[in-house]
């Protein structure tokens, strides 16, 4: 993880402003729908991504009715259902 430099206060209404740069920077447009996680002490902003419905994965992700899975999650099941 790397400081951006930047140091922003929440306001008194709770609203916490990303800086336009920022934004820019990650191709974060008006109405943008935006995943927030917490890990710890850490909060983490991330751009609305399709994740794997079994393990949140990113990566390798077909659609199924209108769902989202890895293809790694697709073996696994694969896997499962040769074995029954
Ligand atoms: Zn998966």
């Amino acid at each position: 993880m790397k400081f951006t430099g930047i140091i922003k206060s929440v306001d008194q209404l709770g609203r916490f402003k990303i800086p336009r740069e920022c934004l820019e920077s990650h191709n974060i447009d008006t109405n943008t729908p935006l995943k927030i996680f917490r890990r710890g002490k850490t909060i983490i902003i991330q751009k609305e991504m399709h994740n794997c419905i079994f393990c949140s994965s990113i990566e390798n992700i077909l659609t199924f009715k209108d769902k989202y899975i890895c293809k790694n999650c697709i073996k696994k099941i694969k896997d499962k259902l040769v074995s029954i």
